[in-house]
């Protein structure tokens, strides 16, 4: 573990220029960061969302890069106490980016301190009881707080509200894919010739953090099979192993297209009942899964329950009932 997160980390670009893909959230920034520098005040706050592993972590330790200033990271579940927010705000210098990940799981406590921080960057207490309590209100440094979430839709309107700048990340192109699968190789310094990289590229559900893991595994098959080199035989062989089909589907997408199939006949499945007939977490298929199998149009939500569609019959090889979409 300790090693893949230092793996990780040294795969993260570093500047804008460097990220690839996202056009439209780069080019925004780009502009707003511009702007912030010229008037030396902190970047507007900024909300970035979309499924996990698009590079919403890595976009913001950007931004603080290309901003000049230090970047402090937390998540929301791990701030527990308003005090224990306090705490981080008080100790930011003046312009800093604070990174909070999984900000839509913030506690609500905790939440209510980040109004007036982020609006007038002041913190409010209440010192004393009844009817002698008053408020003091505490200047903070102006800082930028950077909030990433796979739900927008669950952050409270007013938390959504104090935003400035929402961007939301998007699935990758086969060709950025490849491109970010050619340029982890390199900083790996091992060979991959042919079409294997867009092999992985396409087998990585538009997903970076996806085709660098591909990328690993692959890796490993081509030093102990082959002599190193990352060839297209290599390549289409490690994955077939490592069970991601063509479309990049692995063992769980395909029972969970199975259960709603043949279980459940095709019928509408609650998302709760999906989960416990296929062992997963409802959240992990609601963040994980059912945005790409959506995306590529092997599922549809509607009202009485998820369905699967006519392409994931036949990606799966059966026949597609009558009426199927
Ligand atoms: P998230 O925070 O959205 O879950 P991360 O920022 O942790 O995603 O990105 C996952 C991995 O994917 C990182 O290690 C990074 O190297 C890689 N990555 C993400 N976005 C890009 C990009 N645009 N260009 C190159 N590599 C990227």
């Amino acid at each position: 573990m300790m090693e893949d997160q230092t793996v990780e980390y040294s795969l993260r670009p570093r500047y804008l220029s460097e990220y690839i893909g996202q056009a439209q959230a780069k080019e925004n920034l780009k502009v707003y960061i511009e702007a912030a520098k010229m008037r030396r005040e902190p970047l507007d706050h900024v909300l970035l969302y979309g499924p996990p592993g698009l590079g919403k972590t890595t976009l913001s330790n950007i931004i603080a890069n290309e901003l000049g200033v230090n970047i402090r990271t937390t998540s929301g579940p791990a701030i527990e106490r308003p005090g224990d927010l306090a705490a981080i705000l008080t100790n930011l210098q003046e312009n800093d980016v604070l990174f909070i990940d999984e900000i839509h799981r913030i506690h609500r406590t905790v939440e209510e301190v980040l109004y007036p921080a982020m609006e007038d960057f002041a913190l409010d207490f209440i010192i004393g009881k009844g009817p002698s309590a008053r408020s003091v209100r505490l200047d903070l440094p102006k800082f930028t707080l950077i909030g990433a979430t796979t739900r927008a839709g669950m952050l409270s309107a007013p938390l959504r509200d104090r935003f400035g700048v929402v961007s939301r990340l998007e699935y990758y192109t086969e060709d950025e894919l490849s491109y970010i699968v050619s340029r982890t190789a390199d900083i790996f310094g091992v060979g991959i010739v042919g079409e294997a990289s867009r092999e992985i590229a396409r087998r990585s559900r538009g997903t970076p953090r996806i085709a660098n893991r591909l990328l690993k595994r692959v890796r490993d098959h081509a030093q102990v099979r082959g002599d190193g080199i990352i060839t297209d035989s290599i390549a289409s062989d490690a994955l077939e192993r490592i069970q991601v089909d063509p479309m990049g589907l692995d063992s769980i997408d395909h029972k969970m297209l199975r259960a709603m199939i043949v279980n459940y006949g095709g019928r509408p499945v609650g998302l709760d009942t999906l989960a416990a007939s296929i062992g997963e977490e409802s959240q992990t298929i609601e963040d994980v899964y059912e945005p790409y199998l959506m995306q590529i149009g092997f599922l549809q939500r509607t009202p009485r329950g998820r369905v699967a569609m006519a392409a994931a019959y036949r990606h799966l090889g059966l026949p597609v009932p009558d009426g199927a979409n």
